[in-house]
């Protein structure tokens, strides 16, 4: 569609909000730094997903 506006995407390393650009090789990040970045994140398990142990006896209240 010509003239169709690229949305506006929140680079998720930077916050930066950029336009969305299907010839960006770093989408969703705005810049091949901060992909890198936050991948090299990943792969130290710095954004390890918290995990809850799995707990008896803890169930939430239920009105
Ligand atoms: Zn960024």
């Amino acid at each position: 569609m010509p003239g169709k506006t690229p949305p506006i995407v929140t680079c998720p390393h930077c916050g930066k909000e950029h336009q969305w650009d299907t010839s960006n090789p770093f989408r969703p990040f705005c810049s091949e730094r901060c992909k890198l970045i936050d991948l090299g994140k990943w792969a130290n398990e710095e954004y390890r997903v918290e995990q809850r142990e799995p707990d008896s006896g803890n169930q939430e209240t239920q009105a």
